[in-house]
């Protein structure tokens, strides 16, 4: 089935600046897409209309997730965790949105945890994780809730090299083990190949989508 469809999409900031033109594309479970291109193409402009974040100038993106707390998983290139709360505090949010106790979500909370790797760390505080720790606990934030759909904005830039890798095999497991769909931006040519099944091949100016690419695995997954 069909999760979301971006219909000639644009955005124009201050009438002024062109981020976004003309984009279309549709998201179908299980996909996993990425969004390549060099800075300033307007790939974060673009995950951010299809989070609901801001709105297309031009164009329409219809979402067939519902529309409540959680459905939609948003991860972006900083961990954006609250620091005064703990990790399991902070992966708690969007359940707690949804109005549940910290004690009656504890399960997928742990289990969100398990999933990046970081059960054990429930009571840690932002500050006593590293970058790459930091990253994992949002990716647990976005998936606590199981959503349908989760879009990521760069979520491994900031990071270096090493621990990019990790993440990037880590997210491929996820994604086997859970059977989500995902949206993820980056301008990272090895990236796009190597977690996504097709390519959205974005011009440096003035943000068009130039072709979508199929990625045929080198390797299978399963
Ligand atoms: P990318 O994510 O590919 O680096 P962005 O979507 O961030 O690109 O930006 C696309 C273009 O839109 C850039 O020229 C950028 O300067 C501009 N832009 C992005 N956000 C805003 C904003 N809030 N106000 C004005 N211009 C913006
Ligand atoms: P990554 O970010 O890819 O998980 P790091 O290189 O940041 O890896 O850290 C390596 C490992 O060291 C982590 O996976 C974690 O198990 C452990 N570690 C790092 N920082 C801490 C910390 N503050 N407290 C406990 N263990 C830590």
């Amino acid at each position: 089935p069909e999760l979301m469809s971006v219909n000639g999409v644009g955005k124009v900031f201050n009438g002024a600046t062109v981020a976004l033109q003309g984009m279309s594309l549709t998201v179908r479970q299980g996909d996993f897409i990425s969004l390549l291109g060099p800075s300033g193409c307007g790939k974060s402009t673009a995950l951010r209309l299809m989070s609901g974040l801001s709105l297309p100038t031009t164009g329409s993106i219809r979402w067939a997730v519902p529309q409540e707390p959680g459905s939609l998983g948003v991860v972006f290139q900083e961990p954006t965790l609250m620091p005064w709360a703990t990790v399991e505090q902070n992966v708690w949010l969007p359940m707690r949105l949804r109005g549940a106790s910290l004690s009656s979500v504890r399960g997928e909370i742990s289990e969100a945890l398990r999933l990046v790797g970081l059960d054990g760390f429930q009571r840690a505080y932002p500050r006593e994780l590293s970058g790459g720790m930091k990253m994992r606990v949002s990716i647990a934030r976005a998936l606590v809730t199981r959503p349908k759909l989760i879009l990521m904005d760069e979520p491994f830039a900031a990071l270096d090299e090493i621990t990019r890798f990790k993440l990037n095999n880590d997210l491929l497991t996820l994604q086997a083990e859970l059977g989500c769909t995902v949206v993820f931006v980056t301008h990272s040519v090895f990236e796009s190949v190597f977690l996504s099944d097709r390519i959205v091949v974005m011009a440096a100016r003035p943000g068009r989508v130039l072709r979508e690419l199929a990625v045929d695995a080198p390797y299978p997954r399963d």
